[in-house]
């Protein structure tokens, strides 16, 4: 049995807008164009995964960022962090996380048909409320919960506690979907909660052993699973 499912935001509802970036980066005299940015994304993950796991580091986002800027242009590491502080300072207005993943709203908009309390639960920089309204999603989740507002990230079980407090509902059927191995995964298990873990990165790792977490490449992976859940027994 399901009762409540939440979605991590970043590469799970919504991605990186490439051509934005490609954009913004020209502003500042650096060309470049969507398909070298999405060339260089799963390296810069790469890096962005080991700071979250390794814990401690503050700006991951910008790491992240300067990683992906180096990676598809060739500037210099100096020339790519001063660009990603720029572009995290432009965030509350011009977020570049804005372009829908494929079939993951419709997915949104079945399970709230079905009776299901569906929230967001996203480490972000407190805008996550406004973006939403911003693309049309304002009416789309009974709760979205922002690290950046509450003070406390995945995978603390205490950002999983306020989402469930705010959505109603029990660890036991309580389902959370989202990228991050550590953030998502790791901090669902922690908190009791099972986790479909989405992405590419999540199919080529697999599942492991754990029956409490699944691997979702695509929206109609995480429906194929969320539907076995909520007929078994467990
Ligand atoms: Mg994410």
């Amino acid at each position: 049995m399901i009762t409540t499912v939440t979605f991590d935001a970043g590469q799970t509802l919504i991605e990186l807008d490439a051509a934005m970036l490609a954009a913004r980066l020209g502003e500042r005299g650096v060309a470049t164009t969507a398909a070298a940015l999405a060339a260089a994304q799963p390296a810069a993950w790469q890096r962005y995964e080991q700071l979250v796991a390794g814990g401690g580091h503050d700006q991951p986002w910008q790491v992240f960022m300067a990683a992906l800027i180096a990676g598809a242009t060739g500037v210099a590491a100096d020339a790519a962090a001063a660009l990603a502080a720029w572009l995290w300072t432009e965030q509350p207005r011009r977020n570049l996380w804005r372009r829908p993943v494929p079939g993951m709203i419709e997915l949104v908009r079945e399970l709230r048909a079905a009776g299901i309390a569906v929230g967001v639960l996203s480490n972000s920089e407190g805008h996550l409320a406004a973006l939403f309204v911003e693309i049309g999603w304002g009416d789309e989740f009974a709760a979205v919960i922002d690290s950046g507002v509450v003070g406390v990230a995945k995978p603390d079980p205490r950002i999983f506690a306020l989402t469930l407090a705010a959505l109603g509902g029990a660890p036991a059927t309580t389902v959370h979907v989202g990228d991050s191995r550590s953030a998502d995964v790791d901090g669902a298990r922690a908190a009791g909660w099972r986790a479909i873990w989405f992405g590419p990165a999540a199919v080529a790792a697999g599942p492991g052993d754990d029956p409490g977490v699944a691997v979702a490449r695509d929206a109609a992976g995480v429906r194929a699973i969320l539907a076995g859940w909520a007929t078994s027994r467990a």
